[in-house]
Formats: structure tokens, C-alpha cells, sequence
């Protein structure tokens, strides 16, 4: 399964290397929420979500 998060969190890169950045999480319209894995781009790497 792909979720989006295949591209930099940041910058919305998808071509050359991504890392791992860690989650997100985001609240549901119907309530609760979900929680995203998201990666960085070479660029954007050293961020991490908060
Ligand atoms: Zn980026």
C-alpha cells in the first residue's frame, strides 16, 4: 500500500533519494486521527515533524 509520503514532506520532492522523517499526525474531519509516515528530501532531511 502507498500513501502519500512518498514525496518530501516539505518541498513535495519525489525524485532522488528520500528519508524517513517520521510521523504526523492530523485530525479527522469525523473526529480522531490519523497518523502519516513522511519522508525528506536530501534538502530537507534534518527536519523532523513535530
Ligand atoms: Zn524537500
Amino acid at each position: 500500500m502507498r500513501l502519500h509520503g512518498e514525496a518530501c514532506w516539505w518541498c513535495g520532492a519525489a525524485l532522488g533519494d528520500l528519508h524517513a522523517a517520521g510521523t504526523v499526525t492530523t485530525p479527522l474531519q469525523e473526529g480522531g486521527f490519523r497518523q502519516w509516515f513522511i519522508v525528506a528530501c536530501d534538502a530537507h532531511r534534518d527536519r523532523r515533524a513535530t
